[in-house]
């Protein structure tokens, strides 16, 4: 694909030319980065925001309520569990509105910042949902706006007679995010059931659950609802959960999983649904024999798919693969102006990367010069649960399959001081190397904190350090991160 700044197309006259070089469709985390972008290197810059409220995902459903909802059960989970430490502390209790509350006022705070953000920006904002007429055109229609919220008052918001009815640009980014993937199963949708969206504002908890997917969202409110007390039973189709990683991390979880109570069910295939009072059953295929479980609420946690669909994206000319909007490094569609970012392009729903991806967009339309690309060398992966699960780079599995050759050594945290210290002993840290260089191409670590003890082999990755020069590096005595030193150490002595 080429590089190009088209003026607008000629059906426009030369009295009305382009609104804005820049219009971006989505003010969540991609379209804000872009917005921040473009506009912070000169270019006159609009965000479009369509949705209830304002924040993107992240913030108001996504990595920020999960996250809070998941430290909030971490906490109970030692509250009920500090006899290692010789400490007796009675029954631990909780009071279920109070959780919610605590997170609700996080996420109001974080949501209210980024409105703010959006409506002092130096960046036009304007509350619409856009869907395109031609490659430089959008029509806005009204946006539904969540009653009574006072997050959807925006600048501009009340006064549809002023607003544009369409916005003309020079160039386009999309960033329109993603919805919850449909129901494979029309059954399911008649026995009903909720998504993260509704799991994140229940008023009582259900007295058991079946969560239906094995990924990042389905792991991470599996272990939430358990460590609240609710029956949880997961249901997966892969032969094991967080199929991206390798077997042995996934094992880990599951055994952690199982020893808090959770049931879970891999290898199936959904066969049916339904209600029946108060109960829902899903029936499935296991190991050759249909399994039927009954339980007071399914959770739907079987992905997501771009948000696209009302683009009208035929029009401009852009080409989508399944729905998500196809790209290359520059950020770039098949319509050299239009670029896109974030969840709706769809290969990864990770939110730096939706900023990254949103941040280069608008760098190359304003830099087409001096491009910056993606690079998914050092793509990060981060599971909440507890032991966290995070991985950078590749896997074993993702090498085998396309053929890198590698060294792998791991270390398990039930042989290392400081996570006996903290009674933190599932999971490992594990390393891939270059079997000649000795360049670090890979980290997985399913442990205590994992997510932030990735970041070493982020950081050594990023500078292209080899297992010889992360074992020299010092490391502080005793902390967990000290942990990484072992596998470096045993592949050193195997690269010389
Ligand atoms: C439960 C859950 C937990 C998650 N946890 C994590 C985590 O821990 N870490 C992590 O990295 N990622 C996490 N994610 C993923 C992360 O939230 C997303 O990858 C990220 O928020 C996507 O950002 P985005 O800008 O692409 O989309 P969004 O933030 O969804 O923004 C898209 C915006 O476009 C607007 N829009 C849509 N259509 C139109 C239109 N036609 N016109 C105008 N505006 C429109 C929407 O209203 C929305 O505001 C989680 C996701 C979920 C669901």
């Amino acid at each position: 694909m080429k590089f190009a700044f088209p003026g607008c197309p000629s059906i426009l006259s030369p009295m009305n030319r382009c609104d804005y070089d820049v219009a971006i469709l989505g003010g969540g985390s991609a379209g804000y980065a872009a917005a921040r972008t473009a506009d912070g290197a000169g270019l006159k810059t609009v965000i479009i925001e369509g949705g209830k409220e304002v924040g993107g995902l992240c913030i108001l459903r996504g990595c920020m309520p999960t996250k809070a909802l998941l430290y909030a059960a971490e906490v109970m989970h030692l509250a009920g569990h500090p006899e290692p430490w010789g400490i007796r502390a009675g029954k631990a209790g909780f009071d279920f509105k109070k959780v919610m509350a605590r997170k609700n006022v996080l996420i109001n705070d974080f949501a209210d910042c980024r409105v703010k953000q959006l409506n002092a920006g130096p960046f036009e904002f304007i509350r619409a949902k856009a869907k395109f007429m031609d490659a430089h055109a959008v029509e806005l229609t009204s946006p539904l706006r969540a009653p009574g919220h006072p997050r959807s008052v925006m600048r501009g918001e009340g006064r549809d007679e002023g607003r544009p009815k369409r916005v003309t640009a020079k160039h386009f980014v999309i960033a329109t995010g993603s919805t919850v993937a449909p129901s494979p199963l029309p059954q399911l949708n008649e026995a009903g059931f909720i998504t993260s969206d509704e799991a994140l504002t229940l008023k009582r908890l259900p007295k058991s659950l079946m969560v239906l997917g094995g990924g990042a969202v389905a792991c991470e409110f599996a272990q939430f609802f358990a460590r609240f007390g609710v029956k949880v039973t997961l249901i997966q189709r892969s032969q094991h959960i967080l199929k991206e990683f390798d077997a042995g991390a996934a094992a880990a979880i599951e055994s952690v999983f199982r020893r808090e109570g959770i049931r879970i069910f891999t290898g199936t295939k959904l066969l049916d649904a339904k209600r029946k009072g108060k109960a829902k059953t899903v029936s499935f295929e296991h190991r050759g024999k249909t399994v039927s479980v009954s339980a007071e609420e399914i959770l739907f946690a079987l992905g997501r798919t771009p948000n696209t669909a009302g683009l009208d994206l035929a029009r401009a000319g852009v080409e989508t693969d399944n729905g998500r909007i196809v790209t290359n490094d520059l950020m770039q569609t098949s319509v050299p102006h239009i670029y896109a970012g974030g969840d709706c392009t769809g290969l990864h729903e990770i939110v730096h990367l939706a900023v990254q991806q949103g941040e280069i967009a608008g760098h190359n339309i304003a830099n087409p010069n001096t491009p910056r690309r993606m690079d998914y060398r050092l793509l990060i992966s981060v599971v909440f649960t507890e032991p966290q699960v995070a991985l950078v780079g590749l896997t074993e599995k993702e090498a085998n399959g396309r053929g890198i050759p590698f060294l792998a050594a791991s270390y398990p945290f039930n042989d290392h001081g400081k996570s006996l210290i903290m009674e933190a002993k599932d999971g490992f840290v594990k390393l891939l190397a270059h079997p000649k260089s000795g360049e670090i191409i890979g980290g997985t670590c399913v442990g205590p904190v994992g997510g932030e003890l990735i970041h070493e082999i982020v950081a050594a990755m990023a500078k292209q350090m080899t297992v010889h020069e992360l074992a020299a590096m010092p490391h502080y005595h005793p902390t967990l991160a000290e942990i990484w030193t072992y596998p470096a150490e045993e592949l050193a002595g195997q690269i010389r």
